[in-house]
Protein backbone atom coordinates (compact mmCIF):
# COMPACT_ATOMS: atom_id res chain seq x y z
CA UNK A 1 0.00 0.00 0.00
CA UNK A 2 1.35 3.48 -1.16
CA UNK A 3 0.52 6.10 1.61
CA UNK A 4 -0.48 9.14 0.96
CA UNK A 5 2.00 11.58 3.24
CA UNK A 6 1.94 15.68 2.67
CA UNK A 7 5.79 16.43 4.12
CA UNK A 8 4.67 19.91 6.04
CA UNK A 9 7.97 19.26 7.73
CA UNK A 10 9.82 22.51 5.97
CA UNK A 11 6.76 24.83 6.77
CA UNK A 12 6.23 23.99 10.26
CA UNK A 13 7.36 27.32 12.69
CA UNK A 14 10.90 27.63 13.68
CA UNK A 15 12.04 24.60 11.77
CA UNK A 16 15.29 26.21 10.78
CA UNK A 17 16.36 26.37 14.43
CA UNK A 18 15.39 22.62 14.97
CA UNK A 19 15.93 20.71 11.90
CA UNK A 20 18.98 18.93 12.40
CA UNK A 21 18.44 17.55 15.76
CA UNK A 22 18.34 13.72 16.30
CA UNK A 23 16.72 11.94 19.19
CA UNK A 24 18.81 10.63 22.35
CA UNK A 25 17.96 6.94 21.80
CA UNK A 26 16.06 4.22 19.13
CA UNK A 27 12.91 4.32 17.93
CA UNK A 28 10.95 1.65 19.77
CA UNK A 29 7.67 2.31 20.10
CA UNK A 30 4.54 4.58 18.87
CA UNK A 31 1.95 6.72 20.94
CA UNK A 32 -1.49 7.79 19.49
CA UNK A 33 -2.51 11.19 20.69
CA UNK A 34 -6.14 13.42 19.89
CA UNK A 35 -5.50 17.13 19.81
CA UNK A 36 -8.31 17.41 21.85
CA UNK A 37 -9.88 20.36 19.35
CA UNK A 38 -13.56 19.90 17.70
CA UNK A 39 -15.39 22.06 15.83
CA UNK A 40 -17.89 23.98 18.02
CA UNK A 41 -21.29 23.43 16.35
CA UNK A 42 -20.94 20.32 14.37
CA UNK A 43 -18.38 18.50 17.08
CA UNK A 44 -16.15 17.37 14.38
CA UNK A 45 -12.17 16.98 14.33
CA UNK A 46 -10.81 20.50 13.45
CA UNK A 47 -7.06 21.61 13.68
CA UNK A 48 -3.88 20.16 11.30
CA UNK A 49 -0.24 20.36 11.61
CA UNK A 50 -0.52 23.99 10.79
CA UNK A 51 -2.53 24.82 13.79
CA UNK A 52 -0.73 22.60 16.51
CA UNK A 53 3.08 23.63 15.50
CA UNK A 54 1.78 27.25 15.48
CA UNK A 55 0.10 26.72 19.31
CA UNK A 56 3.35 24.88 20.57
CA UNK A 57 5.54 26.93 19.33
CA UNK A 58 4.37 30.65 19.63
CA UNK A 59 1.48 29.79 22.44
CA UNK A 60 3.16 27.71 24.56
CA UNK A 61 6.88 28.75 23.65
CA UNK A 62 8.07 25.63 22.65
CA UNK A 63 10.89 25.03 20.11
CA UNK A 64 8.93 22.92 17.97
CA UNK A 65 5.54 21.44 18.01
CA UNK A 66 4.73 17.91 19.90
CA UNK A 67 4.03 15.39 17.03
CA UNK A 68 5.51 13.70 14.17
CA UNK A 69 2.89 13.23 12.85
CA UNK A 70 -0.52 14.44 12.30
CA UNK A 71 -4.12 13.04 10.87
CA UNK A 72 -7.03 15.52 9.44
CA UNK A 73 -10.33 14.64 10.06
CA UNK A 74 -10.08 13.68 6.66
CA UNK A 75 -7.71 11.16 6.99
CA UNK A 76 -4.71 13.05 5.01
CA UNK A 77 -1.19 12.28 6.75
CA UNK A 78 0.95 15.46 7.39
CA UNK A 79 4.29 14.70 8.14
CA UNK A 80 5.02 17.78 10.34
CA UNK A 81 8.43 16.72 12.57
CA UNK A 82 10.72 14.67 11.19
CA UNK A 83 10.98 10.94 13.12
CA UNK A 84 15.14 11.51 13.80
CA UNK A 85 13.90 14.52 15.86
CA UNK A 86 12.34 13.88 19.85
CA UNK A 87 8.63 15.01 20.01
CA UNK A 88 7.25 16.93 22.97
CA UNK A 89 4.18 14.37 23.31
CA UNK A 90 4.63 12.30 26.65
CA UNK A 91 7.40 14.06 28.97
CA UNK A 92 6.67 14.08 32.66
CA UNK A 93 8.35 15.16 35.89
CA UNK A 94 10.10 12.59 37.62
CA UNK A 95 13.56 14.33 38.73
CA UNK A 96 14.89 11.56 41.08
CA UNK A 97 14.04 9.05 38.09
CA UNK A 98 12.18 7.06 40.46
CA UNK A 99 10.78 5.11 37.40
CA UNK A 100 14.08 4.43 35.41
CA UNK A 101 12.44 6.18 32.65
CA UNK A 102 15.22 8.71 31.87
CA UNK A 103 14.05 11.88 33.98
CA UNK A 104 10.60 11.86 32.37
CA UNK A 105 11.89 11.66 28.56
CA UNK A 106 12.02 8.10 27.99
CA UNK A 107 8.67 8.14 25.59
CA UNK A 108 9.70 11.34 24.23
CA UNK A 109 13.16 9.73 23.40
CA UNK A 110 11.97 6.66 22.42
CA UNK A 111 8.21 6.59 20.64
CA UNK A 112 6.90 8.12 17.65
CA UNK A 113 4.23 10.56 18.01
CA UNK A 114 1.12 10.71 16.19
CA UNK A 115 -2.00 13.22 16.57
CA UNK A 116 -5.11 12.57 15.26
CA UNK A 117 -7.06 15.65 14.98
CA UNK A 118 -10.60 15.76 17.05
CA UNK A 119 -12.34 15.15 20.49
CA UNK A 120 -13.13 11.59 21.03
CA UNK A 121 -15.04 11.98 24.34
CA UNK A 122 -18.81 12.52 24.65
CA UNK A 123 -20.30 15.82 27.26
CA UNK A 124 -17.31 18.58 25.32
CA UNK A 125 -17.51 21.92 26.14
CA UNK A 126 -16.43 24.71 25.30
CA UNK A 127 -16.47 28.88 26.64
CA UNK A 128 -18.41 31.40 24.62
CA UNK A 129 -17.15 35.09 24.28
CA UNK A 130 -19.03 36.14 27.50
CA UNK A 131 -17.46 33.46 29.59
CA UNK A 132 -20.16 30.83 29.48
CA UNK A 133 -19.86 27.28 29.19
CA UNK A 134 -21.07 25.93 26.15
CA UNK A 135 -21.80 21.93 25.10
CA UNK A 136 -20.36 21.05 21.69
CA UNK A 137 -22.89 18.49 19.66
CA UNK A 138 -21.78 14.70 20.48
CA UNK A 139 -20.92 13.65 17.23
CA UNK A 140 -17.40 12.61 16.08
CA UNK A 141 -17.13 11.41 19.64
CA UNK A 142 -14.70 9.04 17.47
CA UNK A 143 -12.11 9.13 14.55
CA UNK A 144 -13.59 9.02 11.17
CA UNK A 145 -13.44 6.19 9.06
CA UNK A 146 -10.49 7.88 6.98
CA UNK A 147 -8.42 8.64 9.94
CA UNK A 148 -8.71 5.53 11.33
CA UNK A 149 -7.41 3.87 7.84
CA UNK A 150 -4.60 6.19 7.67
CA UNK A 151 -3.36 5.53 11.43
CA UNK A 152 -3.51 1.83 10.70
CA UNK A 153 -1.60 2.03 7.13
CA UNK A 154 0.82 4.85 8.64
CA UNK A 155 1.44 2.21 11.90
CA UNK A 156 2.27 -0.59 9.73
CA UNK A 157 4.46 1.21 7.72
CA UNK A 158 6.39 2.72 11.20
CA UNK A 159 6.24 -1.00 12.40
CA UNK A 160 7.91 -2.07 9.75
CA UNK A 161 10.73 0.45 9.54
CA UNK A 162 11.44 0.04 13.08
CA UNK A 163 11.23 -2.89 14.12
CA UNK A 164 8.18 -1.55 16.31
CA UNK A 165 6.34 -4.71 17.99
CA UNK A 166 2.50 -4.19 18.34
CA UNK A 167 2.19 -3.87 22.25
CA UNK A 168 4.57 -1.31 21.68
CA UNK A 169 1.67 1.30 20.08
CA UNK A 170 -0.52 2.62 22.66
CA UNK A 171 -2.37 5.44 23.34
CA UNK A 172 -1.17 8.50 25.36
CA UNK A 173 -2.64 7.67 28.67
CA UNK A 174 -0.98 4.11 28.45
CA UNK A 175 2.44 5.59 28.93
CA UNK A 176 3.98 5.54 32.14
CA UNK A 177 4.23 9.09 34.33
CA UNK A 178 1.68 10.05 31.64
CA UNK A 179 -1.88 11.48 33.72
CA UNK A 180 -4.37 12.07 30.74
CA UNK A 181 -7.20 10.75 29.04
CA UNK A 182 -5.54 10.89 25.79
CA UNK A 183 -6.46 9.85 22.96
CA UNK A 184 -9.64 10.61 24.66
CA UNK A 185 -12.13 7.52 26.38
CA UNK A 186 -13.68 6.45 23.41
CA UNK A 187 -10.66 5.77 21.68
CA UNK A 188 -9.56 2.07 22.66
CA UNK A 189 -5.52 1.49 21.76
CA UNK A 190 -6.47 -2.74 22.51
CA UNK A 191 -9.12 -2.19 19.83
CA UNK A 192 -6.39 -0.70 17.68
CA UNK A 193 -3.33 -3.22 18.24
CA UNK A 194 -5.83 -6.17 18.05
CA UNK A 195 -6.58 -4.47 14.01
CA UNK A 196 -3.12 -4.59 13.73
CA UNK A 197 -2.78 -7.80 14.85
CA UNK A 198 -5.14 -8.76 12.21
CA UNK A 199 -3.36 -6.63 9.50
CA UNK A 200 -0.48 -8.38 10.71
CA UNK A 201 -1.97 -11.87 10.42
CA UNK A 202 -3.04 -10.98 6.72
CA UNK A 203 0.23 -9.23 5.27
CA UNK A 204 3.03 -12.57 6.51
CA UNK A 205 6.19 -11.48 6.84
CA UNK A 206 8.35 -13.12 3.73
CA UNK A 207 10.13 -15.26 6.28
CA UNK A 208 10.85 -19.30 4.82
CA UNK A 209 9.61 -21.66 6.53
CA UNK A 210 12.55 -24.03 7.58
CA UNK A 211 16.48 -22.77 6.85
CA UNK A 212 17.78 -23.50 3.65
CA UNK A 213 21.29 -25.28 2.51
CA UNK A 214 23.64 -22.22 1.73
CA UNK A 215 26.56 -22.99 -0.14
CA UNK A 216 29.95 -20.50 -0.35
CA UNK A 217 28.97 -17.70 -2.32
CA UNK A 218 24.67 -18.13 -2.68
CA UNK A 219 24.75 -15.78 0.39
CA UNK A 220 25.68 -12.02 0.59
CA UNK A 221 25.09 -9.26 3.48
CA UNK A 222 23.73 -6.25 2.54
CA UNK A 223 24.86 -3.09 4.27
CA UNK A 224 24.24 0.44 2.81
CA UNK A 225 24.76 2.09 5.70
CA UNK A 226 27.90 0.64 7.35
CA UNK A 227 28.95 3.28 9.21
CA UNK A 228 25.86 3.00 11.57
CA UNK A 229 25.52 -0.94 11.32
CA UNK A 230 28.96 -2.34 10.99
CA UNK A 231 29.69 -3.66 14.58
CA UNK A 232 26.38 -4.49 14.64
CA UNK A 233 27.08 -6.92 12.08
CA UNK A 234 30.56 -8.60 12.86
CA UNK A 235 29.57 -11.55 14.92
CA UNK A 236 27.17 -12.83 12.50
CA UNK A 237 29.35 -12.56 9.08
CA UNK A 238 32.62 -14.05 11.74
CA UNK A 239 29.64 -16.91 12.27
CA UNK A 240 27.87 -17.20 9.09
CA UNK A 241 30.81 -16.18 6.42
CA UNK A 242 27.96 -14.64 4.29
CA UNK A 243 29.51 -11.99 1.44
CA UNK A 244 29.64 -8.71 2.73
CA UNK A 245 28.40 -5.89 -0.17
CA UNK A 246 27.59 -2.57 0.46
CA UNK A 247 25.68 -1.74 -3.03
CA UNK A 248 22.23 -2.95 -2.62
CA UNK A 249 21.46 -1.79 -6.07
CA UNK A 250 24.55 -4.20 -7.60
CA UNK A 251 23.37 -7.12 -5.43
CA UNK A 252 20.33 -8.22 -8.06
CA UNK A 253 21.04 -11.40 -9.11
CA UNK A 254 24.07 -12.39 -7.76
CA UNK A 255 23.10 -13.97 -4.89
CA UNK A 256 20.34 -17.02 -3.79
CA UNK A 257 20.10 -15.70 -0.26
CA UNK A 258 20.20 -11.86 0.89
CA UNK A 259 19.96 -10.07 4.02
CA UNK A 260 19.55 -6.58 4.12
CA UNK A 261 20.33 -4.76 6.94
CA UNK A 262 18.50 -1.39 7.87
CA UNK A 263 15.31 0.19 7.85
CA UNK A 264 13.62 2.09 4.80
CA UNK A 265 15.81 5.07 5.17
CA UNK A 266 18.79 2.90 4.36
CA UNK A 267 16.78 0.66 2.07
CA UNK A 268 13.30 1.34 0.23
CA UNK A 269 10.82 -1.18 -0.07
CA UNK A 270 11.13 -0.76 -3.57
CA UNK A 271 14.50 -1.69 -3.33
CA UNK A 272 13.87 -4.64 -1.67
CA UNK A 273 11.16 -5.61 -3.93
CA UNK A 274 13.84 -5.00 -6.78
CA UNK A 275 16.11 -7.62 -5.09
CA UNK A 276 13.32 -10.00 -5.05
CA UNK A 277 11.86 -10.03 -8.79
CA UNK A 278 15.98 -10.44 -9.51
CA UNK A 279 15.15 -14.63 -8.69
CA UNK A 280 16.69 -14.49 -5.38
CA UNK A 281 15.63 -17.26 -2.89
CA UNK A 282 15.56 -15.05 0.36
CA UNK A 283 15.60 -11.84 0.40
CA UNK A 284 15.45 -10.69 4.33
CA UNK A 285 15.18 -7.65 5.82
CA UNK A 286 16.92 -7.02 9.33
CA UNK A 287 14.82 -3.79 10.69
CA UNK A 288 15.44 -1.59 13.75
CA UNK A 289 18.56 0.33 14.75
CA UNK A 290 21.94 -0.59 15.66
CA UNK A 291 21.10 -2.58 19.09
CA UNK A 292 17.62 -4.06 18.01
CA UNK A 293 19.77 -5.32 14.72
CA UNK A 294 22.63 -6.51 16.69
CA UNK A 295 19.95 -8.28 19.06
CA UNK A 296 17.98 -9.59 16.47
CA UNK A 297 21.42 -11.06 14.49
CA UNK A 298 22.83 -12.29 18.58
CA UNK A 299 19.51 -14.22 18.89
CA UNK A 300 19.73 -16.07 15.00
CA UNK A 301 23.44 -17.11 16.29
CA UNK A 302 22.38 -18.09 19.17
CA UNK A 303 20.19 -20.83 17.28
CA UNK A 304 22.89 -21.25 14.73
CA UNK A 305 20.24 -20.19 12.43
CA UNK A 306 20.94 -17.85 9.41
CA UNK A 307 17.82 -16.59 8.97
CA UNK A 308 14.78 -15.72 10.47
CA UNK A 309 12.17 -18.21 9.67
CA UNK A 310 8.17 -18.07 10.21
CA UNK A 311 6.85 -18.73 13.63
CA UNK A 312 3.61 -20.98 13.29
CA UNK A 313 0.97 -18.72 14.40
CA UNK A 314 -1.36 -20.95 16.34
CA UNK A 315 -4.99 -21.02 14.94
CA UNK A 316 -7.63 -18.81 15.77
CA UNK A 317 -10.44 -20.19 17.87
CA UNK A 318 -12.99 -18.39 15.42
CA UNK A 319 -14.76 -16.24 17.79
CA UNK A 320 -12.28 -13.53 17.14
CA UNK A 321 -10.37 -13.77 21.08
CA UNK A 322 -6.56 -13.75 20.71
CA UNK A 323 -4.78 -17.60 21.04
CA UNK A 324 -3.28 -17.98 23.94
CA UNK A 325 -0.44 -20.46 24.14
CA UNK A 326 -1.93 -22.40 27.03
CA UNK A 327 0.89 -22.80 29.89
CA UNK A 328 1.55 -26.49 31.57
CA UNK A 329 1.80 -26.39 35.11
CA UNK A 330 5.40 -26.82 35.91
CA UNK A 331 7.74 -27.48 38.69
CA UNK A 332 8.23 -24.55 40.49
CA UNK A 333 12.18 -25.10 40.65
CA UNK A 334 12.45 -24.57 37.05
CA UNK A 335 11.14 -20.62 36.84
CA UNK A 336 13.37 -18.45 36.67
CA UNK A 337 13.68 -14.45 37.41
CA UNK A 338 13.92 -11.41 35.71
CA UNK A 339 14.47 -7.82 36.61
CA UNK A 340 12.54 -5.29 34.79
CA UNK A 341 15.14 -3.08 32.96
CA UNK A 342 14.60 0.69 31.64
CA UNK A 343 13.05 0.51 28.21
CA UNK A 344 11.93 -3.03 28.53
CA UNK A 345 8.66 -4.40 27.33
CA UNK A 346 6.69 -7.89 28.06
CA UNK A 347 8.20 -9.09 24.47
CA UNK A 348 10.99 -8.10 25.10
CA UNK A 349 11.95 -9.88 28.04
CA UNK A 350 10.37 -12.79 26.39
CA UNK A 351 12.57 -12.56 23.43
CA UNK A 352 15.56 -12.82 26.43
CA UNK A 353 14.27 -15.15 27.80
CA UNK A 354 12.82 -18.11 25.69
CA UNK A 355 14.50 -16.20 22.47
CA UNK A 356 10.77 -15.67 21.05
CA UNK A 357 8.84 -12.54 21.53
CA UNK A 358 5.55 -13.63 20.88
CA UNK A 359 5.35 -15.55 24.05
CA UNK A 360 5.13 -12.58 26.13
CA UNK A 361 1.21 -13.38 27.29
CA UNK A 362 2.74 -16.84 29.07
CA UNK A 363 5.22 -14.30 31.32
CA UNK A 364 2.35 -12.12 31.46
CA UNK A 365 -0.35 -14.87 32.56
CA UNK A 366 2.36 -16.27 35.25
CA UNK A 367 2.81 -12.83 37.05
CA UNK A 368 -1.09 -11.71 36.85
CA UNK A 369 -0.77 -10.95 40.72
CA UNK A 370 1.56 -7.87 39.77
CA UNK A 371 0.71 -7.30 36.39
CA UNK A 372 -2.55 -6.11 35.45
CA UNK A 373 -1.92 -4.45 32.10
CA UNK A 374 0.56 -5.51 29.55
CA UNK A 375 1.84 -2.51 28.16
CA UNK A 376 2.92 -1.37 31.88
CA UNK A 377 5.90 -3.21 33.64
CA UNK A 378 8.43 -0.99 35.18
CA UNK A 379 12.22 -0.69 35.94
CA UNK A 380 13.42 -2.80 39.23
CA UNK A 381 10.29 -5.25 39.23
CA UNK A 382 10.95 -8.88 39.47
CA UNK A 383 8.93 -11.12 36.83
CA UNK A 384 8.73 -14.65 37.66
CA UNK A 385 9.64 -16.79 34.24
CA UNK A 386 7.82 -19.86 33.81
CA UNK A 387 10.11 -22.70 31.49
CA UNK A 388 10.14 -21.95 27.81
CA UNK A 389 7.05 -24.20 26.88
CA UNK A 390 7.28 -27.39 24.60
CA UNK A 391 7.28 -26.52 21.05
CA UNK A 392 4.26 -27.94 19.42
ZN1 LIG B 1 -1.73 12.96 24.05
Amino acid sequence: MTLDIKDVRAEMPNYENYKDWVRDGEICGIAVHHSATADQATGAPIGDAYAFFNYHVNVRGWSHGGYNYVITGQGQIQYALDERISAYHAGFKDPNNSQGLEYGQYWNNHYLAICLSGWFEHNRTYQDSAGRVQPIPDDYTSPTEAQLQSLLALIQQLRQKYNVPVENVRGHRELAGNSTSCPGVNFDPAELRSQLRALDEAEPPLEPETQPTVNPGEHVLLLPDADKYLEAVLAYVWKFQPDVSFSVDDARGRWKYMTVIGGTDEVSETQLARLRSGGAAIVQRIAGGPQTVQATLDELIAKEERFLVATPEPTPDGNGSEPLPEPEPLPEEEWRTYTVQPGDTLSAVAKQMYGASHLWRIIFEANRDTVSDPGRIYPGQTLKIPPKPEAG
